[in-house]
């Protein structure tokens, strides 16, 4: 139900228009931080390029991304407010395959916010969710204020971690820290896309079922086998791809403005 009754489901955006109200009654409940909805409206502007749906080449960091994770020693998901309201039981789901912990990590700390997630979590089948309240009493050199507190069970002593939807900064920070750092991020051209040492450029609504059930393909394979995974992936070519994969469309966008078509 949108503020203006239901969302009839022939409108052309109803998918997406869906999600949004998802956010905002999470911001009610308060698990989205009002900066969260900026947040996606940035994402889905670069969505609208990607022409919404999974690049092939995305394909290609979604495998890496898997290996790395089945490499891991301590691998840890990171979770916030706005993928906490989007995927909450793929984010289960993904620790489950992956042999992953789930942490809370907040932009945007605020009484009862840490909690409402973990809520979520658990209410999707999480039994174990670190970075709540006292229990986030690590901190992250090089980062102020509220963002720096961090599990020492969890991201501080982490080897691996995911990062859907973070912040530059503290991407920066993670991989100064020498650990993996994986996310999800529809922007190439963000900080968090350019530091991490993989990007899945698409929605973590799509990503994130196709990480899983990568992850459960690969799980079997030898160390061997994964690590070429991981070798044969570079972060600033595929970036360098996905600028293209814009271009190509876009331009192809063009031509058919150009011919009138507008569909
Ligand atoms: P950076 O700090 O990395 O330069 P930013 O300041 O542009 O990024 P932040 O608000 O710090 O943005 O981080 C949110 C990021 O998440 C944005 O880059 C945005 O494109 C991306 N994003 C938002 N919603 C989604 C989504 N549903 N799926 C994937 N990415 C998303
Ligand atoms: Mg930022």
């Amino acid at each position: 139900m949108s503020e203006w009754g239901p969302i009839p489901p022939e409108h052309p955006r109803y998918r997406s228009l869906l999600v949004r109200e998802k956010l905002i009654h999470h911001v009610g409940s308060g698990v989205v931080a009002l900066a969260g909805l900026v947040a996606q409206g940035r994402g889905e502007a670069f969505d609208y390029l990607l022409g919404e749906e999974t690049p092939d080449f995305a394909h290609d960091s979604i495998r890496a991304a898997a290996a790395s994770l089945l490499l891991a020693r301590h691998p840890v998901i990171s979770v916030n407010g706005n993928v906490a309201a989007l995927c909450p039981k793929e984010l289960v789901d993904l620790a489950a395959a992956g042999g992953a912990v789930l942490e809370v990590n907040l932009f945007y700390r605020s009484p009862g916010r840490e909690e409402s997630i973990a809520r979520i979590l658990r209410d999707h089948g999480a039994t174990r969710v670190l970075g709540v309240g006292e229990e986030a009493s690590a901190t992250i050199p090089e980062l102020l204020s509220e963002r720096r507190r961090v599990s020492p069970e969890g991201i501080f002593k982490a080897d691996w971690v995911f990062v859907p939807l973070e912040d530059g900064d503290r991407t920066e920070a993670l991989v100064r820290m020498g650990k993996t750092v994986v996310t999800v991020d529809l922007n190439p051209l963000s900080r968090t896309a350019r530091r991490a040492t993989i990007t899945i450029v698409d929605n973590v609504i799509r990503a994130l079922p196709l990480l899983i059930q990568v992850v459960e393909e690969l799980c079997n394979r030898t160390t061997e086998a994964l690590q070429a995974l991981v070798k044969e992936y570079n972060n600033a070519r595929h970036l360098a791809r996905s600028l293209r994969y814009i271009q190509e469309r876009l331009d192809r966008k063009a031509a058919q403005f150009e011919e009138g078509q507008l569909d």
